[in-house]
């Protein structure tokens, strides 16, 4: 069995504009996150480290912002082609872990509902994901409520 790693990190800013959706899910939120697709941080992360995982890129070479047709995409057609690349290669997921980064909405009671939601897009067992969730203690501009960020690590492998 051969092994690759991948780590990413996303940001974006929250608005007041837009719904809020972290690992595919809608959570109820006073405020989304300011994006040209769905703005899906956990999703964005997640999708990086399965390409740096499997070398092949990042997700603004594959889905450039300045391309009209991932507009207010779904993230998830994001996860999905980066698994059809880690696929290309002979990979497949493993297991994902995956720290989100908001001073607020409190995310203790959607972690599990998200857990699901990329273990299901991911197509691997619930108990291959984790999801954790940390306030920044109201510092900088996460603490502020201005951001919501995430880091994402995933390991892929390969059946020699
Ligand atoms: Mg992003």
């Amino acid at each position: 069995m051969m092994y690759r790693t991948g780590i990413a990190y996303d940001l974006h800013r929250t608005t007041p504009d837009r719904a809020l959706r972290l690992g595919g899910v809608q959570i109820e939120s006073p405020f989304g996150l300011l994006g040209h697709s769905d703005a899906d941080v956990v999703l964005h992360a997640l999708c990086d480290a399965i390409l740096g995982a499997a070398a092949a890129g990042d997700i603004g070479d594959l889905f450039p912002n300045t391309d009209a047709q991932w507009a207010g995409a779904d993230s998830r057609i994001f996860v999905r082609e980066a698994l059809k690349r880690a696929s290309e290669r002979g990979l497949r997921v493993s297991n994902v872990d995956v720290v989100i980064h908001a001073q607020r909405p409190k995310l203790g009671p959607h972690k599990r509902t998200i857990r699901d939601s990329v273990a299901e897009i991911l197509g691997i067992p619930a108990d291959a994901v984790g999801i954790k969730a940390t306030t920044n203690e109201g510092l900088d501009a996460i603490g502020r409520g201005e951001a919501i960020a995430c880091w994402a690590t995933v390991l892929l492998m390969k059946d020699a």
